[in-house]
């Protein structure tokens, strides 16, 4: 299928890996987007390039901006393995694991390199720190050579969160239908409406606003808690994708959409205003009243520093998921379901 020496000569696979992959069509290629060094080390992104039989769209999978979110990174490797290029009608761009360093030395919410988110810093570039060229790459890399773009996220170390996907209104009507549309194919249960993005192309921030901002309907997805990888979470990216790729035309079958999800529209942060440790009181996915308890502060002796109250009625989309509180980190989000959709 790909063109990796035989053996177990790792040196020599990583160069045969080395610049964006050239694939036939009808082929799967491997290779890498080259971030090369500047104030700080290089960075070497894998990527597959899963190039169909037949033409039509391409689409970009990424996830593994934040290395620890290990649900969301297994289910992009698993569509490199099962996706086959026979069967599909255009492209699909694959990059499994965005932010190595976090991965390798299961750093949480940043490149340990500079200490930078790599879902905050887009459209990147070249003269920044390691997570600002490698957002640069990535733009160059990816989202310009894609007509639309799924980024997936998962609950990282500290959070237990339960799947959600994300529907950012750009404004332009048509490419939020199709989007919208997306996100139905993609089936996760509960839609978080983003209207608040960045507009302008050139500070769009995230990389799914990258790809909205330059006009290709996309969007952003989280299934997986607190370091775990769950066989529901990961079926659950993997189906979605494959849900859009049936909806995209790429595949003749696919799992069906959802046809009425909650549409969330607006999220409240309960953020703790002290350090501690941390007792949850609900768990994630539990629907709470205004006023409802969703868990306490303690100090390290055991006295209650802080009670922690649901500020509205909503759906817990995540949950401090370990005991290590500090102030200013979040306790919770509360989702808000839509009163009229
Ligand atoms: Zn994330």
């Amino acid at each position: 299928m790909y063109n990796w020496p035989h053996g177990h000569d790792v040196a020599a696979r990583r160069r045969a890996c080395a610049g964006f992959p050239v694939a036939a069509r009808g082929q799967t290629g491997r290779g890498a987007i080259d971030v090369p060094a500047g104030v700080d080390a290089a960075l070497s992104i894998p990527v597959a390039v899963v190039n169909g039989a037949r033409p039509g769209p391409v689409l970009a999978i990424v996830a593994g901006s934040h290395g620890t979110e290990y649900a969301s990174i297994i289910a992009v490797e698993r569509l490199i393995q099962q996706l086959d290029p026979k069967t599909i009608s255009g492209t699909v761009i694959l990059v499994p694991l965005v932010n190595i360093p976090s991965f390798e030395q299961k750093v949480a919410h940043v490149n340990p390199v500079d200490g930078k988110s790599m879902n905050r810093f887009y459209p990147g570039k070249a003269d920044g720190t390691q997570t600002d060229r490698a957002s640069l790459a990535m733009t160059r890399e990816v989202v310009e050579k894609s007509d639309h773009l799924i980024d997936l996220h998962g609950g990282d170390l500290d959070e237990s969160l339960r799947p959600y996907s994300y529907w950012t209104k750009t404004g332009n009507d048509r490419q939020d239908g199709i989007s919208r549309e997306m996100l139905l194919a993609f089936g996760l249960d509960t839609i978080i409406i983003a209207a608040d993005r960045p507009k302008d192309p050139a500070a769009s921030r995230y990389l799914e606003n990258t790809a909205s901002t330059r006009g290709k309907a996309s969007f952003a997805a989280e299934a997986g808690h607190a370091g775990t990888v769950d066989t529901d979470d990961v079926n659950a990216l993997v189906n979605g994708c494959l849900g859009v790729m049936r909806d995209l035309k790429m595949m003749e079958t696919g799992p069906a959409p959802i046809e009425s999800p909650v549409w969330i529209e607006r999220v409240a942060t309960i953020a703790s205003d002290a350090n501690g440790i941390f007792y949850p009181l609900v768990k994630r996915g539990t629907y709470v009243q205004k006023g409802e308890r969703v868990g306490y502060v303690t100090d390290y002796l055991g006295s209650t520093i802080l009670e922690a109250r649901s500020p509205e009625n909503g759906v817990v989309l995540f949950i401090r998921a370990v005991p290590s509180m500090t102030k200013g980190e979040t306790i919770a989000n509360i989702g808000v379901p839509a009163t009229s959709k």
